[in-house]
């Protein structure tokens, strides 16, 4: 029955968030600066240490640039390319077993130390011939957890010991931070002085053919209208992300099956915009506690009922405080409920502005950045009932 539903899709693994197409659009030159990078390694094996740093921010194709510069340089024998992301693999041990196990299926998860896990990966590199390039991703959270002990054993590793151990393994960091450098030591921080790859916000033409890419890749022919091409990129270059792009273009692709139809126009669209806002996903509001939750509750019912496309703080705070009796909290202070706002204002959940004069603080205006209220009301709600549940 799944089976013979009309489908608009022709692939749709093409718009999952690992596929690695076989051409990056607009990212060509960062690709032949990350070769350029590397050459020494890539041309006479034995590198010179090189490392690299990515960076740029969500969406702005940092993963699958090194993933593609991975695939081309796994094609020749010599090589080996292994992606580990610090965020799931948050300690040097954990990074390291994700890099060895590609080499040996059975190597213990405890039991060693960093150092000599990489031992043990220079060794089996060694006994294989074989050069890697290691790309750690989100590297900030390895570094904000276990500080840059890796990074630092690593270069030492290859710098100072090059009589025992062979240069072999090169690094790729990848970090949303430019800045990420200054938090390495000075020998790392210095290699990758001319090696830093900035990737820029993508704009809406540079979305445009990435988005045109995945269209041919992902869909049956002319079941995608340019119009609505053109409009998730005008949405998406709000932030530069082609991520969001191409979430949107899969949703939207899974709307317009849902309607049993065979065109993809703008009004889906539209529909999958407001189901898939970057501000409203669940990383958004799981970093926010049970005030923040109320206050955000407050703001969104307010907009609710009301004409206009703003709230003043004064008349949150006077809501924030009825809500928090249904929630049984006691309300916080002035102070505090200013922290609340402001962190709000800071994760892109609601704007704020001040308005005119007036008493200071009590003139500030809040809206929800095109986000309908309904949709943060009920989520919301739903993260509130959650955290209910967990204390229970
Ligand atoms: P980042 O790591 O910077 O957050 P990703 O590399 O994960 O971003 O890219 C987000 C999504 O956009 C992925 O699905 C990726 O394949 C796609 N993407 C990003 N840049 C390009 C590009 N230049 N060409 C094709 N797809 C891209």
């Amino acid at each position: 029955e799944e089976l013979n539903r009309p489908t608009i899709f022709k692939n749709e693994d093409a718009l999952s968030f690992n596929f690695v197409p076989k051409e990056l659009p607009e990212r060509e030159e960062e690709l032949r600066e990350l070769i350029r990078v590397f050459r020494n390694v890539l041309e006479e094996g034995v590198g010179r240490k090189q490392s690299a740093l990515i960076s740029g921010k969500v969406g702005t194709g940092k993963t699958v640039l090194a993933k593609k510069f991975g695939k081309m340089v796994s094609e020749r024998d010599k090589f080996d390319y292994v992606h580990v992301n610090c965020r799931r693999n948050d300690s040097e041990t954990k990074a390291l077993f994700k890099a060895l196990r590609e080499y040996d299926k059975d190597f213990p998860k405890r039991g060693y130390s960093a150092e000599e896990m990489i031992k043990s990966l220079f060794s089996m590199l060694k006994i294989r011939g074989k050069y890697l390039f290691l790309t750690l991703d989100e590297v900030d959270f390895l570094i904000n957890k276990n500080g840059s002990e890796l990074i630092y054993t690593l270069s030492r590793l290859s710098e100072d010991e090059e009589s025992r151990f062979e240069d072999r393994i090169s690094v790729i960091y990848i970090s949303r931070s430019p800045s990420f450098r200054k938090k390495l030591d000075e020998s790392t921080k210095s290699t990758l002085r001319n090696n830093l790859i900035n990737l820029n916000d993508y704009n809406r033409s540079e979305l445009i053919s990435i988005l045109e890419q995945r269209v041919e890749l992902a869909f049956k022919s002319g079941t995608v209208s340019d119009n609505s091409v053109d409009l998730i990129a005008d949405i998406a270059s709000n932030w530069g992300n082609a991520r969001f792009a191409i979430e949107l273009l899969w949703k939207a692709g899974k709307k317009t099956d849902s309607e049993e139809i065979n065109k993809l126009v703008p009004e889906h669209v539209r529909w999958a915009k407001a189901e898939t806002h970057p501000e409203i996903r669940r990383e958004v509001f799981e970093d926010l506690d049970k005030h923040h939750l109320i206050v955000l509750l407050s703001i969104s019912k307010l907009l609710l009922g009301n004409e206009k496309a703003y709230v003043t703080t004064g008349e949150v705070k006077n809501n924030y405080k009825l809500t928090c009796e249904t929630y049984n909290k006691e309300p916080r202070g002035h102070t505090q409920f200013w922290h609340y706002i402001r962190k709000l204002s800071k994760s892109g959940i609601i704007d704020t502005s001040v308005s005119g004069e007036g008493e200071r603080g009590t003139t500030t205006e809040i809206s929800l950045p095109d986000i309908p209220a309904e949709m943060v009301n009920k989520k919301t709600k739903k993260f509130l009932e959650d955290k209910k549940e967990n204390q229970n």
